[in-house]
């Protein structure tokens, strides 16, 4: 998205841009939701990487070793180093199941599987084929996670799966996360945890995992509760790139300190970090990734100029959660408002409901594999706000309780 917009603004005798990858196939990863149940192919989630690039950027397959903050270079495993003026670090957050002990011995891809990778969710695709009765665990390791509504997704998209099957009263259904409910977020908590209630699914909240005992197959957790699974999906821990942290550039979880509002590097100028890889305290999401870079592009162009950056990113989230049943909700947040009920993006009409389970919001998730592709990679507009918008919405001292 950035280099898509930039090209265009940057003139091409005076900046050189580079894009390093390790390799050239983009992942479409909210995709990965849906490869277990059958609902995608492989083929439809993925891209290469080099066609989803402008002309005029230089694209380079290579694995990044470290960078020289100081000197203004990047090192290259394969021992090339590539100079810069700007550097945009972009390079996401990664399940990390060998941070947790026990979960990748000997019932990784097994029994324990986890659909946060293409390998993994393929690999899911196949177990759930011959998973007909037991118990099924989906599990979050810790917090923070990308797409934090994904592991809710997949219960419900999984109770609705095995109900069209006819094997749900013969499959017990558990959710066990750290936080003390189903979200992040108070109202959107209460709402999602009594979705689950509804559908007959045990949560086990505020359930910090020690390690996995792989013999009794069962979650073990530091206050010695421990949760048997027959087939556990898991979120294994979330962590930014290694060589974020081997370049003396992280926090504990190798997430790069920046402004919250700018997006520029706290320890360097001439540094900013995008998407996951940032510590900013909001959702780790494509739509706050795409929100903010709208942002960066133009508070970018004012750097370069010499001139202050003006624009400030307000957190803004919008996720779509899938329910099953052909129905999701949406939700619209940012760092000071959480997520309320009402419509979006126009008041009354909508057409997508917020908080809400509709039609609507589950053929917009759908839809939004193809505006990825052709609306938001090649960093064209969305008829949507950039910052967080309240039109709309019903403040949460108008809400009136509806759920049980
Ligand atoms: C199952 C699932 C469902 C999701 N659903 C949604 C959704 O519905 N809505 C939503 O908004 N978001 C969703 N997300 C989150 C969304 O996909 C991410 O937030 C988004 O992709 C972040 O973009 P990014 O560019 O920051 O990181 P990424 O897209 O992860 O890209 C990081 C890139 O850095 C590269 N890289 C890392 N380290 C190195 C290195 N050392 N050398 C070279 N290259 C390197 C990687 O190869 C990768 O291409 C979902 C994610 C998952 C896993």
């Amino acid at each position: 998205m950035i280099v898509n917009k930039l090209r265009h603004h940057l003139d091409a005798s005076e900046w050189d841009i580079k894009v390093v990858d390790r390799d050239d196939v983009h992942p479409y990863q909210p995709g990965f939701l849906f490869l277990p149940f059958g609902a995608y192919t492989a083929k439809q989630i993925t891209r290469p990487r080099r066609g989803t690039l402008p002309k005029g950027v230089d694209f380079v397959i290579g694995e990044v070793d470290r960078v020289d903050a100081a000197a203004n270079k990047v090192a290259l495993v394969d021992g090339t180093t590539l100079d810069y003026d700007y550097l945009i670090i972009a390079s996401g957050t990664t399940p990390r199941p060998d941070q947790t002990p026990g979960m990748l011995g000997e019932e990784w891809r097994r029994s324990i599987f986890d659909f946060y990778t293409f390998e993994g969710s393929k690999a899911l695709a196949e177990a759930l084929k011959k998973f007909d009765h037991g118990r099924l665990v989906v599990h979050i390791t810790d917090m923070p996670i990308k797409c934090p509504v994904a592991p809710l997704e997949f219960t419900f998209l999984a109770e609705a799966w095995l109900r069209e099957k006819g094997m749900r009263d013969r499959v017990e259904i558990i959710y066990v996360t750290p936080l003390p409910g189903a979200f992040t977020k108070p109202i959107a908590s209460e709402r999602l945890g009594s979705m689950l209630d509804d559908r007959k699914i045990a949560v086990e909240s505020d359930f910090m995992v020690e390690r996995i005992d792989v013999e009794k197959k069962a979650l073990v957790s530091y206050d010695e509760r421990e949760v048997p699974f027959d087939l556990l999906v898991t979120v294994p821990l979330n962590m930014g790139a290694d060589f974020v942290a081997r370049s003396g550039l992280g926090d504990d979880l190798n997430y790069v300190p920046v402004d919250k509002h700018t997006l520029q590097s706290k320890a360097y100028p001439n540094m900013f970090a995008v998407g996951d890889a940032s510590d900013i305290p909001a959702s780790k999401a494509g739509s706050v990734a795409h929100f903010s870079i709208d942002i960066f592009v133009d508070n970018f162009m004012e750097l370069i100029a010499g001139k202050p950056m003006t624009g400030s990113f307000d957190g803004h989230a919008n996720c779509f959660i899938e329910s099953g049943d052909g129905k999701g909700l949406l939700i619209d947040f940012n760092y000071d408002t959480e997520p309320l009920p009402g419509t979006y993006p126009l008041p009354f009409v909508g057409p997508m409901g917020l908080l809400k389970e509709t039609r609507a919001n589950h053929l917009g998730k759908l839809a939004f594999r193809w505006i990825y592709w052709n609306i938001l990679l090649p960093g064209r507009s969305m008829p949507v706000p950039t910052l967080m918008s309240m039109v709309g919405k019903k403040p949460s001292n108008t809400i009136t309780k509806t759920t049980k």
